[in-house]
C-alpha cells in the first residue's frame, strides 16, 4: 500500500492536531494522483497545512482543461477562494474548449445553477472586453484629433514642407517634422484650398477640414493673435450657438484635452 493510500484511510480517524505531520510523507506523483481527495479531506478535518499544499499544487500546474470544472466546484466546496478564482479565470479564457469537456456536462446535470452563473459571468466578461476595446478606439480617435490640432498650429505658424504662412520663408528650413499628423494635414489643407467638388457643405475632406478649424477655434486661447484661418470667425459664431451644440463641443474638447494631460501643456494656441 502506498503511503498516500494509507493516509486516505487514516485521515478520517485522526485528530486534526496530529495530521499535519502526514504531509511530509507524500511523494510528488502520489500527491498528483490524490490531490483532490486530500483537498476535500484536509478541508473536512481542518488540516490547514495540507490544504494549503493541495491548493498550491493545483494552482501551480495540476489544473487542466479536463479537470478545471471539477476543481472549480471543489474550490467552492472547500472554501479555497484563490483556487476558485484561478479556475474561474481559466474557464472564462478557454470557454469553448472547457464547455465541451465531460466535467462541464457533469456539472450541467448536477449543478445547473452553477452552469447558469458561469454563463452569466461569461457574458459579463465579454461585455467588459467590448467596452475596453470601445474605450481604446475612442481614445485613439481623440489622440489623433489632439495631434491634428498641434500640427494645424504648427503649419499655420511655422510652415512645413509645402505649406505655411504667406509672410514667412519656411521652405529653406526643412528640418524633419516632429508632428506625426503634419503630413496628412498638409494634404488636407492643400485639398481644401483647391477643392473643385461642388457639393453642398463641401466634400467629405472639406467637411473634415471645417471641423478641424472649428475645433481649433474652440481650443484656441488667443484668437486675437492667432494665425489659423477662421479662428476668430468661429469664436464669433460660438457666441450664438445652440445649447445642444455647445454641450456636444464642450464634451469633445474635454475628452481631447484629457487624452494627453501627462505630457505637459498642450500646444494648441498661437
Ligand atoms: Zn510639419
Ligand atoms: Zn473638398
Ligand atoms: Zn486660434
Amino acid at each position: 500500500m502506498k503511503v498516500i493510500e494509507l493516509m486516505l484511510l487514516l485521515i478520517p480517524k485522526m485528530v486534526a492536531s496530529s495530521m499535519h505531520i502526514l504531509i511530509f510523507f507524500y511523494e510528488k506523483e502520489e500527491m498528483e494522483e490524490f490531490v483532490l481527495h486530500l483537498l476535500v479531506l484536509s478541508h473536512a478535518f481542518v488540516v490547514p497545512q495540507l490544504k494549503q499544499e493541495c491548493v498550491r499544487q493545483l494552482e501551480q500546474g495540476l489544473l487542466t482543461m479536463e479537470n478545471v470544472i471539477d476543481i472549480f466546484q471543489l474550490a467552492l466546496l472547500c472554501d479555497a477562494p484563490r483556487l476558485g478564482f484561478i479556475c474561474h479565470r481559466m474557464i472564462m479564457r478557454n470557454f469553448i474548449a472547457i464547455s465541451a469537456t465531460e466535467g462541464w456536462q457533469a456539472m450541467k446535470q448536477s449543478h445547473p445553477f452553477l452552469e447558469k452563473e458561469l454563463l452569466e459571468s461569461l457574458i459579463y466578461e465579454e461585455n467588459r472586453q467590448k467596452e475596453r476595446i470601445r474605450k481604446l478606439n475612442e481614445r485613439r480617435i481623440y489622440l489623433q484629433l489632439y495631434e491634428a490640432m498641434e500640427a494645424l498650429v504648427h503649419i499655420c505658424r511655422d510652415g512645413c514642407q509645402t505649406i505655411g504662412p504667406h509672410d514667412k520663408d519656411f521652405k529653406g528650413n526643412q528640418v524633419p517634422c516632429r508632428y506625426a499628423a503634419c503630413k496628412g494635414l498638409e494634404l488636407l489643407v492643400r485639398h481644401f484650398a483647391g477643392c473643385k467638388l461642388r457639393v453642398p457643405g463641401g466634400c467629405v475632406h472639406c467637411k473634415r477640414m471645417w471641423q478641424l478649424l472649428e475645433l481649433h477655434s474652440r481650443l484656441c486661447t488667443n484668437s486675437n493673435v492667432c494665425g489659423v484661418p477662421l479662428c476668430r470667425n468661429f469664436k464669433e459664431r460660438i457666441r450664438i450657438q445652440s445649447k445642444k451644440e455647445e454641450i456636444k463641443w464642450t464634451l469633445l474638447v474635454e475628452k481631447i484635452l484629457r487624452t494627453k494631460t501627462i505630457t505637459g501643456a498642450p500646444f494648441f494656441s498661437w
